[in-house]
């Protein structure tokens, strides 16, 4: 049985592997890229280097794309619209979920169809085991292409929503980014105290060890809207931001972050929550209708 035919446009870092990973599958692989030079290497391990975006597009049906966000997306494809009819766009490039729903109607509006991706390892992963990617969009679209897409990383089919596989990519990395931050501030205040990076890790990556505990026990908290206040106190938590936040003024390290946290804690304390447990705070972060 022949393989699925895929063109692949972006040749980031990402693109790359992606074409790597395909080739090395059996499936013929179209490519094409602003700077044309980064397909060299892929055309010499059998990929076909389209010469212009329209016969990108027109090579296969299916088209994976991996640009930078959606605005790149758009500069490519606004001038050769007309080759959009009847193509499966595979969006793997990061951006909002209002961005991915925008281009799901854009698309529908050149008769193509749009299915969103959110790919959650890095270049080396893809291809690998253990790597997944959440998608969301049309689930007939999504199931006819499954297979293909399974040879890049595992397919997460998030839901119809074309803004879903945006939304849990972004939830992700939400957590990502601020736990690093609090990483960071921690080795902040340890070399503040001449204590390296490399002492600190062990115990900071035992705290990180311990996170999935707390997530289950205030994930109910958070879906029951219950905060009933047994373990823990939202008062006892605010005192504890405001002592961290103390020692790292103490100790001349910057206090932004910690300011940050010590304000939605006090905007608790506001709510009258202060002998509710500290996921309280959730009503504090979220959308008043949510
Ligand atoms: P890059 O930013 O390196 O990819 C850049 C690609 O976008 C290149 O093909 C580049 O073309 C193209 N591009 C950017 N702007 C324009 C434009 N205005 N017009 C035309 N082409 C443009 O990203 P990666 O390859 O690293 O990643 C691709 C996507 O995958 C991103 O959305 C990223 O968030 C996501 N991702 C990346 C991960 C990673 O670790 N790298 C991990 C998980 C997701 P040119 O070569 O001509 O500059």
């Amino acid at each position: 049985v022949s393989k699925q035919a895929v063109t692949v446009i972006g040749l980031g870092p990402m693109g790359q592997a992606m074409v790597t990973a395909f080739l090395e599958n059996g499936h013929p692989v179209t490519v094409w890229n602003r700077t044309a030079s980064k397909a060299d290497e892929l055309v010499a391990k059998g990929a076909v280097l389209a010469p212009s975006i329209e016969d990108a597009l027109k090579a296969n049906e299916l088209v994976v794309l991996s640009l930078t966000d959606y605005d790149a997306m758009y500069a490519i494809l606004e001038p050769a619209t007309a080759a959009l009819e009847g193509r499966v766009l595979i969006n793997l490039s990061s951006d909002t979920p209002e961005k991915a729903r925008a281009a799901f109607e854009w698309a529908a509006g050149h008769g193509a169809k749009h299915v969103t991706g959110g790919v959650q390892v890095p270049p080396p992963l893809i291809g690998k085991e253990g790597s997944s990617t959440y998608y969301s969009g049309p689930r007939e679209v999504f199931d006819t292409y499954k297979e293909t897409l399974e040879v890049l990383t595992a397919a997460d089919y998030r839901g119809e929503d074309p803004g879903l596989a945006a939304m849990y990519y972004q939830a992700q990395m939400i957590i990502f980014w601020t736990s690093m931050l609090s990483f960071y501030q921690a080795l902040a205040l340890g070399k503040a105290n001449g204590v390296s990076a490399k002492e600190l890790l062990p115990y900071a990556s035992n705290m990180m060890t311990m996170m999935p505990h707390f997530l289950e026990l205030y994930t109910q908290h958070v879906d029951n809207a219950e905060y009933p206040g047994d373990v823990d106190r939202l008062a006892m938590g605010a005192a504890s931001v405001d002592h961290i936040l103390h020692t790292s003024e103490d100790a001349g390290v910057d206090t932004t972050l910690l300011k940050a946290v010590q304000d939605i804690f006090q905007r608790g304390m506001g709510k009258g929550f202060e002998a509710n447990s500290f996921s309280s705070l959730i009503e504090v972060l979220k959308k008043p209708s949510a």
